[in-house]
């Protein structure tokens, strides 16, 4: 299988001839995964953050199995059904107030896509068509479809290879004030002249919300977001919000716009939308926005073939409601609090750059790049499964994660160093 597998199939990032070493997993549980050879991994990444509850939760399983018996998918075009109603029902009473539309996606990417193009659409409708740019800062990361790497980061993104295609997006510098630190005079002069200057050419900024993800793994102060929201307003520019990693609890609040008590236009959300269970994502709108597109008979221009499939609606119905009955604040809470102890004993190291820890997101910078290949041999012959990317080392476990599951996962870190 696994001579096959490097022959012939493509794994992330990754050379098709020379790939980096992939380790069959044959089942997973709770937080932990199982290799083909026997061994158990605790697993530090939730899957790309997607895996909130854990794996094989009787409860999403019986809302997959449930649905299947009913129908696993039917065209959205001309139909609807409750899954997806349910689910736009549930989104809209915990997202932010202004959000009032739902258009379900099937992955991140495609959500950003179509925030874009939603984005530009209204600018056309109200009769503003150079407005057709976007406004983000450095160090982000959206998607690998063209409009997202378009406004990913433009040194750490794919923008080299794909320079002759992308569209020329407006980047500012990436905000250097940390989350919990107040702005200083200064901090945004360059966000502020860029806007003031592109404003005519501007449909919308779109920003990851106080976390930046795959971009650098960066908190960045909540009066940054604040202000950012102020001056999109004041410059007739929609906010566009990338919730696709922060959303459903990893920040220690349901969205992490929340910290900076903002509300967007438009909001992505992903990854954590069906506890990691399948593909979906969705674009929340503001009434404004959707009336904007749709004045004078104006359609949204996007429908994918699985657009809004009932079992991934369905786990994603019941994945939330989990998400409601515990009280993820106080697990997220603990999570944080044992990172922030335990993380710190790495400071000092002279190998680390920098230790950051928000909600349930564990993050050692180091000063050099990891071998990436070698440190997973490393941490699967430990126990653990931690996948660094760069200088980046880093942890987001399910939220069930126990105390004893996440020291093992904090004290493996010291092999990176
Ligand atoms: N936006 C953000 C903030 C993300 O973290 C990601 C995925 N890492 C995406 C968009 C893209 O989502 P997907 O991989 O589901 O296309």
């Amino acid at each position: 299988m696994i001579e096959f597998d490097r022959q012939h199939i493509w794994h992330p990032y990754t050379s098709a001839t020379a790939p980096l070493p992939v380790y069959p997993v044959v089942s997973a549980r709770g937080v932990r995964l199982q290799l083909a050879d026997g061994r158990e991994l605790v697993d530090g990444m939730s899957s790309w953050w997607c895996a909130i509850h854990g794996y094989n939760h009787p409860a999403l399983n019986a809302a997959v199995t449930e649905q299947l018996d009913r129908m696993a998918h039917v065209m959205f075009g001309g139909l609807t059904h409750g899954p997806a109603v349910d689910l736009a029902e549930q989104l809209l009473r915990l997202a932010p107030a202004s959000m009032e539309h739902v258009f379900f996606a099937d992955s991140g990417s495609v959500a950003v896509e179509v925030a874009i193009k939603m984005a530009v659409q209204y600018q056309v409708a109200r009769g503003r068509p150079h407005k057709a740019r976007l406004l983000t800062v450095r160090g982000g990361y959206h998607g690998d479809t063209f409009g997202a790497m378009a406004v990913c980061d433009p040194v750490t993104g794919m923008h080299q290879l794909f320079s002759a295609v992308l569209p020329k997006q407006i980047f500012a510098p990436r905000p250097e004030r940390r989350f919990g630190e107040p702005l200083q005079t200064g901090d945004m002069d360059d966000i502020e002249r860029l806007l003031a200057e592109h404003a005519d050419e501007l449909a919308a900024v779109i920003i990851e919300p106080i976390v930046q993800g795959a971009g650098g793994m960066w908190f960045y102060s909540a009066a940054y977001l604040a202000r950012l929201a102020t001056l999109c307003e004041r410059h007739d520019v929609l906010l566009i919000l990338d919730e696709i990693a922060t959303g459903f609890g990893r920040s220690g609040r349901m969205f992490a716009c929340e910290h900076a008590g903002i509300e967007p236009d438009i909001l992505c959300i992903g990854k954590a939308l069906t506890g990691g269970y399948m593909t979906l994502a969705a674009t929340l709108a503001s009434h404004r926005v959707a009336q904007g597109i749709s004045a004078d008979g104006g359609v949204l221009m996007h429908g994918p073939t699985f657009m809004g499939n009932p079992l991934a609606c369905a786990v994603a119905n019941r994945s939330i409601a989990l998400l409601l009955e515990r009280d993820w604040q106080a697990e997220v809470a603990s999570i944080e609090a044992q990172l922030r102890a335990e993380l710190a004993t790495y400071a000092d190291h002279p190998a680390v750059a920098d230790v950051r820890v928000l909600g349930a997101i564990g993050v050692v910078e180091l000063h050099d790049e990891v071998d990436v290949a070698e440190l997973q041999r490393r941490f699967v012959a430990a126990g653990v499964w931690i996948r660094p990317f760069g200088k980046l080392v880093y942890l987001m476990p399910p939220y069930i994660i126990d105390p004893d599951d996440l020291s093992a996962l904090t004290g493996a870190i010291d092999l990176a160093l």
